[in-house]
């Protein structure tokens, strides 16, 4: 399947508009897209969201799905979403972007590599297990600020965040982003533990949709 399930617009932080990315997907042969800008308990954009989706659906052959990314507030697995806005929403990421410690939000650089790995694995635990299924339904970039910021994301910390997915029905998202290093070692574990599985680029322009797709997963 030839699929972008994580596409940012400048609805949120993205360079360009829907009808752009839309564009670009069918430039792309992508038969299935999801735009997923990323949202907050306080957003109030999404009615009109919905509407924009529902037009430019109309304009091409490209299924596209409503989404937001949303991230993971702190250690109680609290989700900054509402719950009116998962309702209407089918691709529901929860990421981990930056930590929620000493009552502020802080870099992964802030702190040492092992303590931003322990800290972002305990983030996605927490939300995994503590998840209802409503608020999100894909783990995004498992492991994406210890990479970005140290290269690496200990190889047990996505074995115990896969089987979590497994044991509470929440689908791993491979993002192109974050996981290109690690595609090889992904495809082995998620064929070994079998998870619901996602795809996406995480773009936020155009250029970002242009990946090699399909030679890591068949
Ligand atoms: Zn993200
Ligand atoms: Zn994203």
């Amino acid at each position: 399947m030839q699929m972008d399930m994580h596409i940012h617009t400048n609805w949120t932080d993205g360079k360009n508009s829907m009808e752009e990315m839309i564009f670009e997907a069918e430039k792309l042969n992508l038969e299935e897209i999801a735009f997923t800008d990323h949202i907050r308990t306080t957003s109030s954009y999404y009615d009109d969201y919905v509407k924009s989706i529902e037009a430019v659906s109309k304009i091409t052959e490209i299924k596209i799905r409503t989404g937001y990314e949303a991230k993971i507030c702190d250690f109680f697995g609290n989700i900054d979403v509402a719950e009116n806005v998962a309702k209407r929403a089918e691709v529901r990421i929860a990421s981990v972007h930056r930590f929620p410690v000493e009552n502020g939000l802080k870099s992964a650089d802030t702190f040492s590599k092992e303590e931003a790995q322990n800290i972002e694995k305990e983030l996605t635990v927490n939300a995994i297990t503590n998840n209802s299924g409503l608020l999100f339904n894909i783990i995004g970039h498992c492991g994406g600020m210890s990479i970005s910021k140290f290269g690496e994301f200990p190889e047990d910390y996505f074995d115990e965040i896969i089987k979590l997915c497994v044991e509470f029905d929440i689908a791993f998202e491979i993002n192109y982003r974050y996981h290109t290093k690690y595609l090889r070692e992904l495809n082995s574990k998620l064929t070994k533990y079998n998870p619901y599985v996602t795809f996406g680029t995480d773009a936020h322009k155009q250029e970002d949709m242009k990946i090699e797709r399909g030679k890591q997963f068949g």
